[in-house]
Parts: structure tokens; sequence; C-alpha cells
């Protein structure tokens, strides 16, 4: 026989003793305090012999029991608190912050994620740490839309989520980080599969290139080519070891070209340098090959990506506090 509680949720009669059902759990989840966002995870416990009324189970009553003396919301997946609930007792796990955010990168040289072999500093270290002061994680990853080279810069903005595992405290951080060539603002908290929607996500984006200097007759050239063409690329030579070898049709927009640099807006994924070079017939056409010799995009730079989409997004899911 049963506990009073227990009798009550079943509707039967109940008998004092130790209760087989919720093994007297209700007084260990007196000592309970917990706030804000909670996942719940329950465990262990054989109510089958009762379960006359599939709505009324263990499992609500614990989850009521918990909600009527704690400010809290349930929310599984952005729980700032598990709570893991088996006949011993209960234990707490920390959960893990998800903040929304664009970089831009001034100077080049700098890689997005962390190298295994440290060869240059990365955007995903240089926000991470500063974040981690804040938050002191056991561990942090940068999902990031898109990357752009080691080499090339970002002056439009990349839009990312930081993954912050386990972090002391979640009270949302909006603000600037500003160092070593990096900025990045931080516009809030948002729920965990936010960051499969920004790092799933692929937006046309706007390039400026430098090159050698280009002769006015070669300028008119490359602009009346490059009107809303498609062109064709092979998976390019420094590449083909990491992507898949196959051919790309990526369209170009538009170019507007001056001397010595050049705005070109392109299809998403769109390899830019190999537009200049041609590497050897496999993007075409090429500029090398419309204006007949060689020419190179010494410094790539990303002006503009066509990502606002991502900043609606981001005032739908914004995560504000329960607190
Ligand atoms: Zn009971």
């Amino acid at each position: 026989m049963v506990c009073k509680r227990c009798a009550q949720r079943y509707n039967i009669e109940s008998k004092p003793g130790p209760c087989p059902v919720c093994h007297d759990i209700w007084n260990k989840l007196e000592q309970l305090k917990i706030e804000g966002r909670v996942g719940l995870r329950i465990s262990g416990f054989n109510e089958e012999d009762y379960l006359f009324n599939p709505k009324s189970t263990l499992a609500s009553d614990i989850r009521r029991f918990i909600e009527e003396r704690n400010k809290i919301k349930w929310d599984y997946d952005n729980a700032e608190t598990y709570v893991d609930i088996n006949p011993e007792g209960y234990e707490l796990e920390k959960g893990d912050l998800f903040l929304f955010g664009r970089y831009w990168k001034l100077k080049p040289m700098i890689s997005q994620k962390r190298w295994k072999r440290k060869k240059f500093p990365s955007v995903e270290e240089i926000i991470g740490e500063e974040l981690n002061k804040r938050y002191n994680s056991k561990q942090y990853y940068m999902h990031a839309s898109g990357r752009e080279d080691v080499d090339a810069m970002n002056w439009g903005g990349r839009a990312f989520v930081m993954e912050l595992q386990k972090p002391e405290h979640f009270q949302e951080f909006r603000g600037v980080i500003e160092k070593d060539g990096v900025i990045a603002l931080i516009y809030g908290r948002v729920p965990r599969s936010f960051v499969t929607l920004v790092s799933d996500s692929h937006f046309d984006k706007e390039y400026l290139c430098f090159h050698e200097e280009l002769t006015s007759s070669e300028i008119e050239q490359l602009e009346k080519t490059f009107q809303n063409i498609t062109i064709k690329q092979y998976t390019p030579t420094r590449v083909e070891n990491r992507r898949a070898r196959k051919w790309r049709f990526k369209r170009i927009y538009w170019v507007k070209a001056f001397p010595t640099f050049t705005y070109i807006k392109a299809d998403a994924g769109a390899y830019i340098k190999e537009l200049f070079h041609g590497d050897n017939g496999r993007t075409t056409p090429s500029f090398s090959e419309v204006i007949g010799r060689e020419i190179y995009c010494k410094q790539l730079v990303v002006v503009k990506t066509w990502d606002f989409i991502l900043d609606y997004l981001f005032k739908t899911h914004h995560i504000k506090s329960v607190y």
C-alpha cells in the first residue's frame, strides 16, 4: 500500500509506513531551492501497478510540487538547471548558455576556429575568452554562419552563436567586445535551436578585393561580363582535401571595378579568389579569362552579408530572463 499523497493521486486507500511508489521523495524535494529555467529528468520510479489515470502521474505530481515552491519556468531545451530525480533523492546539473552576436575581423591572419596546433589567433578564442571572464564556463564553442579564409578580413559582420557550457550564472550579457583586431556585438540570449539556424544558413555576400592595376578598358570588360552571370566552379585546388570535389554553379550579381580594387556581389559560397585567377580553368568564366592576363585578388574583404533575417529571427527567439 501507498502513502497519503500517492493514495490521493491514484484514488486508492493509503497505509502508513514507507511508500513503494514515491519512496517518500517529498521530504527531500522540500530542500530543493531552484530558480529560472529548469529541465526535469525523472528516473527509477515504478508506479505501473497504480496508473489508472495517465493524466495524474507521479511525474506530474513532482512537477507541481516543485513549481509551487520555486520561481521557475519549465524549459528543457534552454534549461539553466537540470534536476535529476530518482528514488534516492535529487541531483542538480548546470545547463548551457547561448549568446547570439556578430563579429568583425579588422585584420587578416586570424582564423575563425581554434586550431589544434596553434598557428593563428582565432575569433573563437578572442571572443570566447572575453565572455568567459563573465561566465567562467567549462568550455565554449563558436557556431558561425559560414566563414572567411584566414587571410581574409570581414568588415561586414558575420553572425554567430557562442555556446558557453555550464556557466557560473545565466545573466544575459549584451554589449561590445573589442580585442586584437576583432570586434563583436553580443545581442543577447537565444535558445539552443538557434545554433543550427545560424550555422546552417547561407547568405549572398558583397566582397571587396584589392588587386594589381586594371586599365579602363579591362574595367569595362569585367563590369559588362560579370553582370547577372552564372559561373561554374570546380572545387578549388587549395581546398580539395576538405571539400567534396564537384562543380558548383554560382551567381555573380554585379562587379564594380576600380583600378586597384573591385566590389563584387555573389551567391553564398562562391570562391572569389578563384573568380580572379580562374584556378587553371576550374572556375569559368574568370577575370583572368576575360581580360586575357593573370590577375589575382591580393586581399579579400567581406563587406556585406545579406543576413538581416537573422536580426528579425533574434527578436522572435530572444530568451528573456524569468527571474
Ligand atoms: Zn508515495
